[in-house]
Order: structure tokens, then sequence, then C-alpha cells
């Protein structure tokens, strides 16, 4: 049976080659492919109906339903059995339409007299494009052979969608990838940026989905697979000894190839006249809907794995995609589905933005993409299936809005946006070399926060006046394993050459929570924010944090050098980090290396409870830093990185001010210096009310500097304090209302 089936499919798949190759306009061949495909199947009716827009399926071409209904008819997605097979992913197979739950009757159609209904998705890599339908007036299910047959026409269809086949005439379709885009995503890294896309995965174009020579095609296939399995043996080979998370991977990567039921599916599909590629297209769209609906995150893994291995076969059997290098374009933005900190650090600042359509705020890309002062705009959900390489593309980081082809009259309001922020930024410029002395004579530090060499520069053309929080951490994720002490001091050593002799706040390695090192087994822990991290890690494990104690003493080679711990919870923390400190120097002192010529060690303060801390640790710390970020997670018991809930507490309500106002007043009781590093630092509403706090070091990121040193230099910060002491007294939640109408009234516009 399956062989005259398989034959029948192929004779069908014939025809509309022949159909499609015929030079005829967009609506004509879909015309003739449901007449094709009703004959061949023997069905009284064979529609199409493709997405008008995200959300509204059409009727474009049908054989057997009135004429008239064509492209008049349409619904919504979800809506009766045809919205329900598009929005599934999956068959939707009746021998009584009228029946089933949701049916819509469509009365301009005159399809009342058919029973049953058979309507598969056309879909391309997961990208829902319309549904195919055959109906018949005999009540019968459709078989398994017949379900299979029209996917596999629907597969087709949807290459050919791709390629622009039922473009024309205005009836049947608007040319696809051609049309303007908007995406809405979330803020990765603030910043604006114009250019063209560059895909980090360039989508490959199957020009060929029919084939006619199965036996020529199943050769091209197991040729393929035979490649695609060597070159997972070769990673497999350059990975051992490697962590086993990458193993696991690459092990996963290896049951696929060696998958009998993939192989098997991909074969059949060939057997019934699709090309290799079209096979192995197919089952990577059946796999890629599966994900969609899939609510277990290990199988979702899985499946993703599966995707990938498809996106290598893919490469292998068209010879296109990252192997042939496609060139940079111009002010190239680059477009991903996720991108992994080395990758991304590898492109370096020759970006102009990054869209992501994953990833989070403190994932590792994101980290590096603020470190590297990319604008970053992730969760731009379906933008790899619409963008082209080269297309011309918008990004507004600070909105987390895309423009993916932007109409003439979008692409010139966002370059006068830019023309402004550049006009700023001069203005900016010329405050470089001036003090952020506010009017009432108080002179605020302004510090910026750094992780990678690249940041260094920004030193000069920020006017900052040294580095307030370099991130270590960077340089241990962006590796694949533990960089050697010789690496780190060499690194450390050129970070304070570049430095200049200005301060350098090096942090000692903040892990875990958000940033797992990718050498580093996982820890399965249920709350990693509030898990094994930071100097928790570090004192448990000393051994990297004392290699990093050694490489920081040995790059200082006679130079102050200042250290901080992370994440000090309690005083023996710090005791304790600290006590490791000294032994150090004691230990590089016996070791003939040149001692700094001054040393301070500090804590962050980014738990609630070391605000409350015995006297005894504001008098042994050099120095404090509030880590912001975390401080208010921690206060507000609101995730940093949970979309939901990150925005939902204001750093000026009452309650973390006087937290502000506590820790400024201990730190005044035992003179230890103190200053702020967290993001607020850099929003010069939230920096301005910081100083009125007696904050008199900021440290932020490079760009914000210019905005916040502007704003401090027009403002008294009495006059701000006594503000906020009003607003305190009135009771009110957040004292940002307060502050923000009297900055209106003295003249002040300040965004946010
Ligand atoms: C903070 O928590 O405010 C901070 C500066 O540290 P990180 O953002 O690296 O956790
Ligand atoms: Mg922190």
């Amino acid at each position: 049976m399956a062989d005259s089936t398989e034959s029948e499919s192929r004779k069908l798949l014939g025809r509309l080659r022949e159909a499609l190759a015929e030079d005829s306009a967009g609506q004509a061949r879909l015309d003739r492919i449901t007449h094709l495909t009703a004959t061949s199947m023997n069905t009284e009716v064979c529609s199409i109906y493709l997405f008008r827009d995200a959300d509204t399926l059409e009727l474009c071409a049908t054989e057997g339903l009135k004429k008239e209904a064509v492209h008049q008819t349409r619904m919504r997605l979800g809506e009766g059995l045809v919205g329900r097979a598009a929005k599934s992913g999956r068959p939707i197979n009746s021998a009584n339409a009228p029946q089933e739950r949701g049916f819509r009757f469509m009365p301009e159609t005159g399809e009342e007299i058919y029973s049953s209904f058979l309507g598969v998705p056309i879909q391309r890599l997961g990208e829902r494009l319309g549904v195919l339908v055959v109906q018949s007036k005999e009540a019968r299910q459709y078989s398994d052979d017949e379900v299979y047959a029209l996917e596999v026409v629907a597969m087709v269809l949807a290459e050919m969608t791709e390629l622009g086949a039922f473009v024309g005439d205005g009836a049947a379709m608007t040319a696809r990838h051609k049309n303007p885009e908007l995406f809405r995503g979330t803020v990765g890294q603030e910043g604006t940026a114009i250019g063209h896309v560059y895909l980090h995965e360039p989508r490959v174009v199957v020009t060929n989905p029919i084939a006619d020579d199965p036996a020529r095609e199943q050769e091209r296939l197991n040729a393929a697979m035979e490649s695609l399995r060597t070159s997972v043996d070769d990673l497999m080979n350059s990975a051992m000894g490697t962590d086993t998370d990458s193993r696991q991977v690459l092990e996963t990567y290896r049951m696929f190839a060696n998958s009998r039921g993939w192989l098997r599916r991909m074969e059949e599909d060939i057997a019934r006249g699709l090309s290799a590629e079209a096979a192995v297209e197919k089952e990577q769209s059946v796999a890629r809907a599966r994900l969609r609906s899939q609510p277990d995150a290990y199988l979702r893994e899985r499946l993703q794995d599966l995707d990938d291995l498809s996106n290598r076969l893919l490469r292998i059997l068209t010879g296109q995609g990252a192997e042939t290098g496609a060139a940079m374009p111009e002010n190239p933005i680059l477009v991903a589905r996720n991108i992994g900190p080395g990758e991304l650090l590898e492109y370096g600042r020759a970006l102009k933005g990054v869209v992501l359509e994953q990833g989070s705020v403190g994932s590792h890309a994101a980290i590096v993409a603020r470190a590297l002062a990319i604008p970053l705009v992730i969760h731009a959900e379906r933008i790899t299936t619409e963008a082209l390489n080269g297309d011309p593309i918008l990004v507004d980081g600070d909105q987390g809005i895309v423009h993916l082809r932007p109409e003439e009259t979008v692409a010139n309001a966002f370059r006068d946006k830019i023309a402004m922020q550049a006009h700023a930024q001069e203005r900016y410029a010329s405050l470089r070399g001036l003090p952020a002395q506010a009017k009432c004579g108080s002179v605020v530090a302004l510090m910026m926060n750094a992780g990678l060499m690249a940041d260094l520069p920004s030193l000069e053309g920020s006017g900052a006046e040294g580095v307030g929080l370099f991130r270590t951490e960077l340089q241990f994720l962006i590796r694949s394993k533990v960089p050697r002490r010789g690496e780190l001091a060499a690194l450390y050593s050129r970070v304070l050459d570049a430095a200049q002799g200005r301060p350098v706040v090096f942090r000692t390695l903040d892990i875990g929570s958000d940033k797992v090192l990718p050498y580093m087994k996982p820890q399965d822990e249920p709350n990693p924010a509030l898990g094994w991290r930071a100097i928790r890690v570090g004192l448990d494990k000393p051994g990297v944090m004392r290699m990093q104690l050694q490489a920081l003493i040995r790059a200082a080679n006679g130079r102050p050098l200042n250290v901080m711990f992370p994440f000090i919870a309690q005083f023996d923390e710090f005791r304790d980090a600290r006590q490791h400190m000294l032994a150090a120097l004691e230990n590089e002192d016996r070791l003939g290396h040149v001692m700094p010529s001054d040393y301070r060690i500090g804590a962050m303060l980014e738990t609630p409870s070391l605000a409350f801390a015995p006297r005894q640790f504001f008098e042994m710390a050099d120095f404090i830093s509030i880590g912001g970020n975390d401080l208010k997670q921690f206060f507000f018991a609101a995730d940093r990185e949970n979309e939901r809930v990150r925005r939902r507490y204001d750093t000026l309500n009452v309650s973390f001010l006087r937290l502000i106002e506590h820790i400024v007043a201990r730190c005044a009781e035992t003179e230890t210096p103190l200053s702020f590093c967290g993001e607020d630092a850099g929003r010069p509403f939230e920096a301005m009310c910081l100083a009125a706090m007696g904050l008199r070091t900021l440290s932020m990121r490079p760009a914000s500097i210019g905005p916040v040193k502007h704003l401090l230099r027009r403002v008294d910060l009495t006059e701000v304090k006594a503000v906020i002491d009003r607003a305190f007294a009135s009771g009110e939640q957040s004292v940002r209302p307060a502050v923000m109408d009297w900055l209106t009234t003295e003249g002040w516009a300040v965004g946010r």
C-alpha cells in the first residue's frame, strides 16, 4: 500500500512542479494547486487559506467551494477548524466537521454539504503561513496516508510561499520579507542604532522542494547525514576533557544524528517526492511546532538540539550558511535567536546593534552587549524568520523596539532622534574635563563600570575619574575553561596601564545566580539568586578566589590596588574574605613579588542585612559600594531578571531611600568611603536623588557620565534633599513625583 500511495504522492508533486514552473501569476498558481490536489486526492474540495496578517486567515483559492468566497471569507487565528489547525500547528481530521467543537459555518462558501474535513497547517520552520484543507461529502475519516500526502503538499506550498511564488496580480499575497515590520521586545541595553540586518545564522533557502528522483535524493541525504555524524564526532573528540554540559549536548546531537526515527521520517518524505532539503525542513517544522507547545523545559531543550542539528544538515545539503560566510553589511545589526557571550565578543564593536529572540536582561550576551555599549533588544519574537540579510533595520534600545524594513517616515523620525542624541553627546563631551560639582558646591565623583579591556578607552572619552566597578567575571564567562593566573595577571595589568593612575576597583568573581560559568557544574538550586553565589562560592571553594587575588597583586606590581568582595551578607564573610587577601599579600611578598604601593579592601553592600551589620564591619572595610541592582531586588523581594516584577518598585520609593539614608549615616559614623554602582547610578534623575541623599561617588556605564554630570552641575543638592524630606513627611510612597514637580518648576525636563 505504501508504495502505491508514495507513487501517487510523487505524481501529484510532479504535477505541482509543472504547474509552478508555468509562467503564470500567483493566483492562477494557487487555483491550479487546489485543482490538482482535489483531483489527486479524490476529494470534492481543496482550499488554501493564507494569513493576511498575523491574526487573520483568508480563503485564497478553492476547488469545490463557491468562487465568490475567495478573498472574502476570513477567520481569526484559533477560530473555526481552519483557525484551530493554524494555531495548534497540527492537522485536524474529522469525519463530521459540523459536529466538531469550534466549527464555524461560513454560508458564503457553500461548505455545509461537506461532512469530512482535513486541514493541515502550512508552516515553514515553525512560522505559520496558512492552512491547506480538503473536504468531502462522504462522512469519513481521512487515512494516515492521506494526512501525510496533504502535509507534503503543504510543505511544498510553504517553500513556494517563501520563494514568492504566489505573489502578484493583487489578489493572492503580498510579497514576503518585503513589508515593514515592527517588533516589540525588551530593553537589553539602551541606545539606538541604524543599519542592516546581519543574521548570525543565515536563513537557508530551499529552491527545489520537489524532486523526481527519490533514489538520488536518498543518496544526497545519506551523504549529508554521514558528514553530519562525522562533524558531531569531531566535535565530541575536540570536546574531550571539557565540561560535562557541552559533552551532554553533543551526546544528544550524536543520538539524534544516529536516530532511526528521524531518518526514517525524512526517507518517507523523500519517497513521496520531496527533495532531501525539503524533507529535512518538513521534519524541522514539525519539531518547531512541538517546541512551541512543549511545556517541559528538558524536552524543549532536546527539541532545540534537534532544531540546531537540522540547521547543520540543511547547510550541508545546500552549501549555504555560516561556512560560506555572508559578507557583513554596512553598519551591521546582528539578528539571532540567541548568541553566546564569546561569539558576541568576537563580533565586538563591529556591530552597531543586536536583536535577539531569546535571552534575558542578565544573560551573558546581555552583559557583553552592555560592556561593549551596543544597543540590545531581546525577546523580539519571530525576527529571525522575518529578517533577511541586508534588510534595513532600526534598533531602539531605549524602548525595546525594532523596526525592520522601516517606512521612510519612520526612518526619518529615527534619524532625527539619533541626531538629537548626538547633539546631546556633543554637549556632554564639552563637560568632560569639568567636575560634577552641584550648585551647592558638593562634588560627586563619577566613575565608570567596566568588565572588558575593550571598555577602557571609554575612560578618556567619558571623562570618568576611574573605574568604580570592574566586573571580573566577564573574563571567566567568555572562556570555555578557567583562565590561568598568568593570563589574568596580564589582563589586570593592562587594565591598570590603561587607567593611567586613575583608581580601578576590581570586584572578585561574582558568579552563581544568573551568571553560570560554562565550565562550572550548574547547581540544581531551587532559588539560585538566593543560593550559592559570589562570595559564598569564593569562601567555600577558595581556590579560584585565591588565584584571582594573586593575579591582582602581581598585576598591581607596585601600583595601588583596590579589591572589593561581592555579595557580603554578614560581617564574618567580609572578615574571612579580607583574611584571604591579607594571606595572599603575605604569600606573594614571601615569593618575592613586588607589593602594591597601597591596597584597599572593600565590600559590596547588596543585601539589606549588611546595612545593619556591627560597627566593626564598617570600621574594617576600607570602602563600601552599594550594589543597587541586587540590593533593590532583595529589599523588595522582586527578581531583577523577571520582567513581570522587575520594574514594579521604584528606586525612589521612600522605604528604599530610607535604607540608603541609613547606610550613608553608618558609613559617615566610621568615615568609611561609600559609593553606589548599580544601574540607577547612571540614570540622571535617580543619580541626582542619590547624591542628595549623601552619596559622593557614583559608578555607572560610561555613556551615562555626561547626562548625569549635566544634571548634577545644574542643581542645588540641598534643595533636592529638602524636597525629598518634605516628600518623606507627606506620607507619599515615592519621592519621585515631588522631585519631578520641583524639577519641572525649576524649568527642567529630565527623561527617566
Ligand atoms: C549590583 O548588584 O548592583 C551590581 C553592581 O552588581 P551586578 O549587577 O554585577 O550584580
Ligand atoms: Mg550585584
